[in-house]
């Protein structure tokens, strides 16, 4: 009977759980990815330390810097080649969205210029550190055969080493912990 309780205990914490979760940590080599199965959407959040995805944390200086972040912002955008979710599922990428605290939307390619997003802690930020916030969704047309999805991120930014990930599937939540040699996130 206790194991019983205890069993439907956990089960509702774990169900009731945020789907995307609070991430103070910043790390340098290490990012969070939360992963959301909604009906025919995919949806896909990264959150990393800038230097991962850029070689550094400040507004850019001058016109190299510009056209580094440019390329980074390009990269991120192209997320076909980022992601592989279940090639059954056929799921297309339908939008992109990159906010950082020291990088003017424009910057990063937005097309509405919105108020970067606030996220990562002021202290931080008054370090010197800043991330970046990402967020892609994709529209499957058999999400019922959507088993998971490669992450080939690590091929693309040679600074990101670990991945915390996070999935909320129908089938339930899961975490896992991704490197170049794990990509496989399955659910
Ligand atoms: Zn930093």
């Amino acid at each position: 009977m206790k194991s019983f309780i205890f069993t439907v205990l956990l089960a509702t914490c774990l169900t009731s759980a945020p789907v995307w979760g609070q991430h103070d940590a910043h790390v340098h080599g290490a990012a969070h990815l939360d992963v959301a199965v909604d009906g025919a959407v995919l949806s896909l959040q990264l959150e990393s330390p800038l230097d991962n995805l850029l070689g550094f944390e400040h507004e850019p200086r001058n016109k190299a810097e510009r056209d580094k972040v440019a390329r980074m912002a390009a990269r991120l955008r192209a997320a076909e080649k980022l992601f592989v979710p279940t090639p059954a599922a056929a799921c297309k990428l339908e939008q992109s969205h990159l906010a950082s605290s020291v990088l003017t939307p424009e910057l990063l390619g937005e097309r509405h210029s919105e108020k970067p997003a606030e996220h990562g802690d002021e202290e931080d930020e008054e370090k010197g550190h800043a991330d970046l916030e990402a967020t892609w969704e994709f529209r499957c047309a058999h999400p019922e055969l959507l088993r998971g999805v490669e992450v080939r991120l690590f091929q693309g930014f040679s600074g990101l080493r670990e991945i915390a990930a996070q999935v909320a599937a129908p089938s339930g939540q899961r975490g896992a912990h991704l490197t170049p040699a794990k990509r496989m996130l399955t659910w």
